[in-house]
């Protein structure tokens, strides 16, 4: 008996698997689609607000896709499959060029848009021409040095320091601002802080979200200890996943210098944020008259 249900089972997991390739299958031939036509793909953008004035600072590009025949797929499980299969680089590339175009609509229009931030993964910021892909993205479409910028993961940078140094400062030389992403969660040492040309740092989510509640003590030291020493090395501090009024009263004990999270905003499509930062710009400019 037992050797029947042991076989049962193997014959069940077989069946699993083949179903589970069967659907990775699909969806990486549906991601390859995608590539090619951009179908199914749009960029959403997530506020960063100025957590004293309220003023929306800048934004982060964030990818969604909704392939024809399956519904929206989570990030969380179409970019480690374009990781695993390659194809992280042409999408990495048409995000570029959306977020670019969207910049250049908004300036067109008579808007002065606020700096957008895209991730990167290793895969991506490892490639050979990265630079000059930005620098004639830049150029293409006419945006101003430093409206766009970049999050990297502490894995990214973890190798080959002398190499990520030269890439780093290159494009410092546009104006990009450099985030350190999920910072706390990687196994690096403190001292690339120092050594690389970053100008931010996005404190992971999971300190901000245990600042409040029980067991708080912990992640409250954290906070303290990442913010002070990232105000010493002058890195502009972002939260991450802020989602509460107490989380962001938690976080007023700290030097952060940016919220982002639902309570300040969700990620939201193109037309969605330019609605969000304009009304951000005036309150923001009804204060400052107010005031005078
Ligand atoms: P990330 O770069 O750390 O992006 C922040 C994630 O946190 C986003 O998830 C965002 O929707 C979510 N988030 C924002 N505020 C809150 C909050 O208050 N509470 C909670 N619980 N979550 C919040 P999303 O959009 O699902 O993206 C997940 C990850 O996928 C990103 O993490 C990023 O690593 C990756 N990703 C997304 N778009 C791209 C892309 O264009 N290129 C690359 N390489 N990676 C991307
Ligand atoms: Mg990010
Ligand atoms: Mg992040
Ligand atoms: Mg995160």
């Amino acid at each position: 008996r037992a050797k029947q249900e042991g076989r049962n089972t193997y014959r069940l997991y077989r069946a699993e698997m083949h179903v589970k390739d069967h659907q990775q299958l699909a969806l990486e031939t549906a991601l390859r689609n995608t590539v090619e036509s951009g179908e199914g793909l749009e960029v959403h953008y997530q506020p960063l607000v100025e957590r004293d004035s309220g003023e929306v600072h800048g934004a982060e590009a964030l990818l969604r896709w909704s392939p024809p025949g399956f519904g929206a797929v989570s990030p969380g499980e179409f970019i480690p499959l374009a990781e695993r299969s390659g194809l992280i680089i042409p999408l990495g590339q048409r995000l570029m060029r959306l977020v670019a175009a969207q910049l250049r609509a908004w300036r067109v229009a008579g808007l002065a848009p606020p700096r957008v931030a895209i991730n990167l993964s290793a895969r991506q910021f490892w490639q050979d021409d990265l630079v000059e892909q930005v620098r004639a993205l830049f150029e293409e479409f006419d945006l101003p040095s430093g409206l766009i910028g970049f999050e990297l993961t502490e894995s990214v940078l973890l190798d080959h320091q002398q190499q990520a140094v030269a890439i780093l400062e290159a494009l410092r030389g546009f104006g990009c601002h450099l985030a350190i992403d999920d910072f706390g969660t990687g196994y690096s040492s403190l001292s690339y802080l120092q050594d690389l040309p970053l100008t931010t740092l996005k404190i992971d989510r999971r300190f901000v979200q245990r600042l409040v509640g029980e067991d708080s003590r912990g992640s409250a030291a954290i906070v303290a200890a990442v913010t002070g020493l990232a105000r010493e090395l002058g890195l502009r501090v972002v939260a991450e996943g802020v989602e509460t009024e107490a989380q962001r009263q938690a976080l007023s004990r700290y030097p952060v210098d940016l919220l982002q999270g639902y309570l300040t905003g969700r990620p939201v499509d193109a037309a969605g944020f330019e609605r969000r930062w304009l009304r951000a710009l005036v309150a923001w400019e009804g204060a400052a008259i107010a005031r005078e």
